[in-house]
């Protein structure tokens, strides 16, 4: 099995490129038949979520549209879905069927909040896309991806656009926190 040394810390290989391809594939196709005849907004919250919607847009067939975000949100403020916005939305989301395509869902508590603001902006629909789901660690259930990559146990994960301290996001594969 092939491992990683990031910031002195071991990963294990969890996911091959090749699986990851599969899983992508899988999840656009369901995108692709779900929203026949719509011109969905992708949302693709950074940084995480780069590489799967990258991988995810290519293989879109409908006339989509894609903007950026990148948020924070906070413990307090989280139950009324308040979150900070690093970078805002540049698009508006009036009457827009929207896509957002995040990295992993693990407490649902950053999605909880975005999606209440989203629908607050006048989306005409919200659907959620994760390339990993947590679903033991769940806390906010409106956060349930509609559209999962992956779900996978309560364990630290990174590549593919994921992180630990900022590297390990251009890692191809995607890798466990050995234990
Ligand atoms: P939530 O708001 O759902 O609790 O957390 C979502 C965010 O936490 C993700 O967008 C990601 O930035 C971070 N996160 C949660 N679990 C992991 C993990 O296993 N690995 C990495 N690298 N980030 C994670």
């Amino acid at each position: 099995m092939q491992s990683v040394n990031v910031n002195g810390l071991i990963f294990d290989e969890y996911l091959p490129e090749q699986e990851i391809a599969t899983v992508v594939s899988d999840v656009a196709g369901r995108i692709n038949a779900d929203y026949a005849g719509r011109e969905p907004l992708f949302i693709c919250v950074l940084n995480g979520a780069f590489m799967y919607m990258s991988d995810l847009f290519k293989r879109i067939t409908l006339p989509a549209e894609i903007t950026f975000v990148r948020m924070k949100s906070y413990e307090g403020t989280a139950t009324t879905g308040n979150v900070n916005m690093l970078v805002p939305l540049q698009t508006s989301v009036k009457d827009r069927d929207v896509i957002i395509v995040e990295d992993i869902v693990d407490t649902g508590l950053t999605m909880h909040g975005f999606i209440q603001h989203l629908k607050r902006e006048g989306a005409r629909s919200v659907e959620l896309t994760s390339f990993l789901f947590k679903p033991d660690s769940l806390q906010f259930p409106d956060a349930t991806p509609k559209y999962i990559g992956k779900s996978i146990p309560t364990k630290f994960v990174l590549g593919y656009g994921l992180d630990y301290d900022e590297k390990g996001r251009n890692l191809s594969s995607l890798y466990v926190l050995r234990q």
